[in-house]
């Protein structure tokens, strides 16, 4: 097949592509191909508009009168809402606030509580970072009366033992894209009597999440990501409707009480998941938000999915078959069905090899040790786009144009 793939086939196929109007939802800078809107998603054409609007008008004139008048206090529960219906949930069981980190620490205390007697919280050694870093925090502040044990993707069923309280993992591997299983794993912990916090932040907006039907109980995501909700945009935590009785999250601030309003000295909780805020909402970034997740819901999830798949198996393709011999090695699955939106290959120079496509406009990223990632979101990238970056990348090995110093010394954000 990839003899007869030309750039000219491909944009055939990106003309008739039933997305393909999306793209002029988003500022595409002219000679950049963005192949990092699984870090952050690129500026909606809206976004700009909207929050002049909230700034000038809202804010500048509304002021304190727009908490109510403008629907601001609502702002997490109603993006919370559209959010759900990307994830497979109920509008009252998504709620926006606080960033990934803070609503892992939030849910992974909750989880403890909603399951005692057991203390184990267990996940895999190559869950992204922040993740086991709260888990961690989380287990020293508990003092001994809980533990995290990681356990490799393939012994985690055999993992679950009669302690194991919460199992935490990331639905989408942010290194190499690998999807898990939700609905199977999901299964295997209720079977050994553990709960499960999922960690959405690289499927939301990428591919179909249906937390309801896996049975999934917890659930936390990224707003920046594929949502393109801006560069800090607040994260979503989602908790199924039967454990709301019994969910108490530990930083029990104001907004998250009964009676914000009555200003009494002793916390109660709110009814239902309005107990998982804890402060003030980020009026700004979550307007942002809103606009980003628009962006999504206007298109097809199917397509979505069906696209993601189509550049991504394209990419590998094209990468086999013209950077043949160059040492890069696919990390990613082959397999489509257990692959998000992603492709990652390893390479032994892989961060000035990523340096040197950046500066010709191919903005992929690297993670430490050895790995190239290409986010491939279907939204906005078309066929000819994965063709020019693998042409780029072919170009950058071929002349070697990645070992110069320049491309050497690293950012303080890689
Ligand atoms: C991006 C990402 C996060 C980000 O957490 P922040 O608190 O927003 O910095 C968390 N978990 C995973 C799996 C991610 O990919």
């Amino acid at each position: 097949m990839a003899a007869m793939t030309t750039r000219e086939s491909l944009a055939a196929v990106d003309a008739a592509d039933p997305l393909a109007r999306h793209r002029d939802a988003f500022v595409l800078p002219a000679g950049v191909i963005y192949l990092d809107g699984n870090s952050l998603g690129p500026l909606p054409r809206a976004t700009p508009g909207r929050l002049a609007e909230v700034v000038e008008r809202e804010w500048g004139e509304g002021l304190i009168r727009s908490w109510n008048a403008a629907g601001w206090i609502d702002g997490p529960r109603r993006v919370g809402a559209k959010i759900a219906t990307l994830v497979g949930a109920e509008a009252d069981e998504v709620m926006v606030t606080d960033s990934t980190s803070v609503n892992l620490f939030k849910l992974l205390a909750a989880a403890l509580r909603l399951n005692p007697g057991r203390s184990v919280i267990l996940s895999e050694p190559e869950n992204f970072p922040t993740d086991l870093y709260v888990a961690q925090g989380l287990v020293e502040l508990l003092g001994g009366r809980a533990r995290l044990r990681l356990e490799p993707p393939e012994r985690l069923a055999a993992g679950l033992t009669a302690d194991t309280a919460v199992v935490l993992l990331t639905h989408v591997s942010y290194r190499s894209g690998a999807v898990h299983d939700m609905a199977a794993l999901t299964a295997a912990a209720h079977d050994a009597g553990a709960l499960v916090l999922w960690d959405l932040s690289h499927s939301v907006g990428a591919l179909p999440v249906d937390l309801g039907k896996a049975g999934a109980d917890l659930a936390v995501g990224c707003g920046y990501k594929y949502l393109n909700g801006g560069p800090g945009a607040p994260a979503f935590l989602y908790v199924a409707e039967r454990h709301h009785a019994g969910f108490h999250q530990p930083i029990t601030g104001w907004l998250g009480h009964a009676e914000p309003f009555a200003f009494e000295s002793g916390y109660r909780p709110a009814p239902g998941l309005a107990r998982a805020l804890a402060g003030t909402p980020p009026i700004l970034s979550l307007a942002a938000l809103d606009v980003g997740v628009d962006t999504v819901l206007a298109a097809d999830p199917a397509a979505l999915r069906a696209k993601s798949i189509a550049l991504g198996d394209l990419f590998i393709e094209l990468v086999e078959a013209r950077a043949a011999g160059h040492g890069l090695a696919l990390l990613s699955p082959r397999e489509a069905a257990r692959r998000g939106s992603q492709v990652s290959f390893r390479h032994p120079h892989a961060y000035p090899l990523m340096q040197a496509l950046i500066a010709r406009g191919v903005i992929g990223d690297f993670r430490a040790p050895d790995i190239l990632r290409f986010g491939l979101a279907p939204l906005y990238l078309r066929r000819v786009d994965v063709w020019d970056a693998v042409e780029a990348l072919v170009e950058v090995l071929e002349k070697r144009a990645w070992d110069r110093p320049e491309f050497l010394t690293r950012a303080t954000v890689t």
